[in-house]
């Protein structure tokens, strides 16, 4: 007895070739491989892509992994380096700097979060920071750096990362990827989408004439959002009051010394300001809101902060905040660009690719669309993205800078009332909630929280029944103890030399 379904999807059409479409197109290749299902992407070398995409947090590897790539060959590849997390400068006030690392910050102590055991020491005045505790900070503060899955039965095992990529160079290797698993590729620019009478897309058109039909598709067009927005025209939540900037511009540079195996996100006087090192070069951007700052201060603010020659003319990037409230819509589903955005302050739009793209194999239809799949996919999807709105809005609802017009407006920012709920909470008690499907863990939000000056008003009071010795003992080893593992590590340019060469 076949059981083949009569009603399955048998073409998807991607249109889009960025990084959204060269995920997309390598996750459903994979998925794919033994047939079943054609895949077509659709893309203009003349219309380009946006090509930014470099800081990215840990599940980014599981992608690579779950596609049976080599984590090392990919890094070859791709020119990428280490990344132990983001180190925050001037955000709280002009001067201070903070880390978010990647991974976990101490251990338990007996029963307990160490987090709690750690606010019970300041309450007893122990002179230690949080962050002394976090593997990820303290290498990525002296430039360090080490596999942590390597280094067992270390402090430093605690540590996660993820990497900085060339985002072509990645487009590139997905590409190679997804075609050599069946994906066919059609060059050309899309200037018609044909709806049948239900409202569904049918088929795009492309300038010359060329048809390309599908049963499902992906809409990975990016700011154009072709098929999702120009055809579809399903509701944008605009975020723009939340998050005020609005604009970037960014410029490529050579790279100057040893690669730092962290983004660096710098405090601006209209936003922030980013340096990531990959092995060959470096990617710099300021995003900030053009309400508070006009294009050629700027570029100039950029440049004159480049540690190394420009290898471009700077380009800028205009966005709008906040993601389309059906992500699936009929026979049409946004990923990447095309479905939403919110600043790259921590990284997350390439990991929303893969959650998108990952969430609708979980979910995928058949010819029939069942509207309580789209309606559950919307739902986790959008909640991804609220909870990263909640986790960029805490960087700048906690800052105490009032220096320049736009940081005393990001201070009257409305804050949204999930992310109100979260601090009340967490600053009664040090309480986080957090679910399997949250994509921040508690040492995040602790991370942002305590580097912005956000410490709860008392820790919970279960850790009383810890006897404070041990809780001072352990505090006082471990400090030393992950300064010293750190100490004897190679540098990060080092161990890229040594384990990831260029090829
Ligand atoms: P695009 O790269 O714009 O691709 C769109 C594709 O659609 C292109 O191939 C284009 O040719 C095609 N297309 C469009 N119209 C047509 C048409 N009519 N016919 C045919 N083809 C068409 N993400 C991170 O994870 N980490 C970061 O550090 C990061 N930094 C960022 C910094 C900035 C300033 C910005 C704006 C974004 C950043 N992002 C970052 C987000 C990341 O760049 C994007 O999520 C990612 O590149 C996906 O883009 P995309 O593929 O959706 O769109």
């Amino acid at each position: 007895m076949s059981h083949a379904n009569p009603n399955a999807i048998r073409k998807i059409v991607i249109v889009g070739g960025g990084s959204a479409g060269w995920i997309t197109a390598a996750m459903l290749s994979h998925y794919f491989q033994n047939g079943g299902c054609q895949v077509e992407l659709v893309e203009s070398e003349e219309i380009g892509t946006i090509g930014v995409g470099e800081s990215t947090i840990p599940p980014f590897l599981q992608l690579i992994a779950s596609l049976g790539i080599d984590e090392r060959a990919f890094i070859q590849a791709t020119q990428a380096s280490f990344k132990l997390g983001i180190r925050f400068e001037d955000w709280k006030l002009k001067g201070q700097h903070y880390y978010h690392p990647f991974g976990a910050i101490g251990g338990p102590i007996g029963p307990h979060e160490f987090y709690q055991c750690w606010l019970r020491a300041k309450a007893n005045g122990h002179p230690s920071e949080l962050q002394d505790f976090a593997p990820g900070t303290v290498m990525a503060d002296q430039w360090k750096f080490m596999l942590p899955f390597r280094a067992q039965r270390s402090l430093i095992s605690g540590a996660s990362y993820a990497l900085h990529v060339d985002a072509r160079l990645v487009a590139k290797f997905l590409r190679d990827f997804a075609e050599a698993r069946g994906v066919k590729r059609t060059e050309g620019i899309v200037t018609d989408v044909v709806t049948r009478p239900d409202g569904a897309v049918a088929k795009v058109v492309m300038k010359d004439g060329r048809e390309v039909e599908g049963d499902l598709f992906i809409d990975c067009s990016g700011f154009r959002a072709l098929l999702i927005g120009k055809t579809l025209n399903a509701p944008f939540d605009d975020w723009s009051d939340m998050l005020l900037c609005d604009r970037a511009v960014v410029v490529q540079t050579q790279n100057v010394g040893d690669p730092h195996p962290f983004t660096l996100s710098r405090a601006e006087d209209a936003g922030w300001r980013w340096r990531i090192p990959l092995q060959h070069r470096a990617g710099n951007g300021y995003v900030f809101s053009s309400r508070h700052l006009g294009d050629d201060e700027a570029r100039a603010t950029l440049v004159r902060n480049l540690q190394g020659p420009a290898l471009m003319e700077p380009m800028f990037i205009p966005f709008k905040t906040g993601v389309r409230r059906r992500l699936w819509d009929k026979n049409v589903v946004a990923v990447g660009l095309a479905g939403g955005f919110i600043e790259p302050l921590e990284s997350t739009a390439l990991h929303l690719i893969y959650r998108g793209v990952d969430f609708l194999l979980r979910f995928f239809p058949d010819r029939d669309f069942d509207p309580t799949l789209a309606a559950e996919y919307n739902r986790r999807m959008v909640a991804d993205y609220e909870e990263i709105r909640d986790f960029i809005v805490l960087h700048y609802c906690t800052t105490q800078r009032d220096d320049t017009p736009f940081w005393r407006d990001v201070r009257q920012a409305p804050i949204p009332e999930s992310l109100k709920e979260r601090m009340a909470l967490f600053q009664a008690h040090g309480v986080l909630r957090e679910g399997v499907d949250e994509m921040f863990r508690n040492p995040s939000w602790q991370s942002i929280m305590e580097g912005m000056g956000v410490r709860p008003r008392r820790y919970q009071q279960l850790v009383d029944t810890a006897p404070y010795a041990v809780i001072a003992q352990t505090l006082d080893q471990s400090k030393p103890m992950l300064a010293a593992e750190v100490a004897g590590l190679p540098s990060h340019g080092q161990f890229l030399a040594q384990n990831c060469p260029a090829p």
